[in-house]
């Protein structure tokens, strides 16, 4: 059978509109072969998609997206293939729980000197168990006709720099990438291209990655022209680190990016997939 990768996708475990049992069923129905479950900062989805994924026979890989600090920049590092169950990571994503939620409360704060009340509310309400995450609170203010897009929710207030921006203090690339690995994960960098970092501290960036363990950059998502795959393909020899290739999929609604919908990782390009034993 032809194989098909997806290696980063969210469920309502965070800020995906499905949940884990609808996006393995949905990633099924899409061809693909092997998933992973990359929800921002939890494990928590994992238990459910592994049980649909056994049902259905797919291959489900246990995954997570940690946000993380570098040079006060904040990162997505994906670790693929951890053991959720792994103490070191556990704690780690214990304390990210309460990050985050300290960070919606500020959040919801700052909206409300903008006039904009009951935010808190209604992300909890639209997060459920989930993480809260910054999409959350973008959706809630296209729900209640604060802002008129996602987009725009993060251009007018959300995104660095804006009135409801909260600085936050994730974990050190260097802790996360040792919970990664020492859960028997593989430490990869996702969308290379969202830090919008010059050339020089993306080289910056890949060198102490590697260092520290890194194995692996996202060459290929769910947005990546071919341009994209070409450069970070690139960095990926340069650097010795192996190719990922994932949709970042959260929601049916974006018709633009779909689960297993893909460009092929270029041949000279190793799999991240080849590391997974
Ligand atoms: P957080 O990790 O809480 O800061 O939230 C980040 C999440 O918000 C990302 O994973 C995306 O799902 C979403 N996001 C970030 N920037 C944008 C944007 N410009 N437009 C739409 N969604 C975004
Ligand atoms: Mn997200
Ligand atoms: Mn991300
Ligand atoms: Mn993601």
């Amino acid at each position: 059978m032809l194989e098909k990768y997806d290696l980063h996708c969210h469920s309502t475990a965070s800020d995906g509109s499905l949940t884990p049992t609808e996006l393995v069923l949905r990633a099924k129905n899409n061809g693909v072969t092997h998933l992973s479950l990359t929800d921002h900062d939890t494990v928590a989805g994992i238990v459910e998609a592994q049980i649909t994924a056994d049902s259905v026979g797919i291959k489900l890989i246990p995954g997570i997206e940690l946000s993380v600090n570098w040079q006060n920049k904040t990162l997505h590092i994906i670790g693929l293939n951890i053991n959720p169950d792994f103490p070191d990571l556990s704690q780690g994503i214990a304390a990210l729980q309460i990050t985050r939620k300290t960070r919606a409360e500020k959040i919801a704060q700052k909206l409300a000197k903008k006039n904009i009340n009951g935010a808190l509310e209604g992300v909890k309400q639209l997060a459920g168990k989930g993480m809260i995450t910054r999409l959350h609170f973008a959706n809630f203010l296209v729900t209640n006709n604060h802002v008129e897009t996602q987009q725009k929710a993060f251009d007018k207030l959300l995104g660095k720099g804006k009135p409801a921006f909260v600085t936050t203090q994730w974990p050190e690339l260097e802790i996360a990438i040792s919970w990664i690995i020492n859960s028997g994960g593989l430490p990869i960098i996702a969308h290379p291209f969202r830090y919008k970092l010059t050339a020089s501290w993306m080289r910056r960036l890949l060198s102490a990655f590697k260092e520290l363990g890194g194995v692996g950059i996202e060459v290929v998502t769910g947005r990546s022209s071919t341009d994209d795959i070409h450069k970070t393909g690139k960095y990926a020899k340069d650097f010795g680190l192996s190719g990922s290739v994932g949709s970042d999929f959260h929601s049916p609604d974006n018709v633009w990016v779909e689960l297993g919908r893909l460009a092929k990782l270029p041949a000279d390009i190793k799999p991240v997939w080849h590391l997974l034993k």
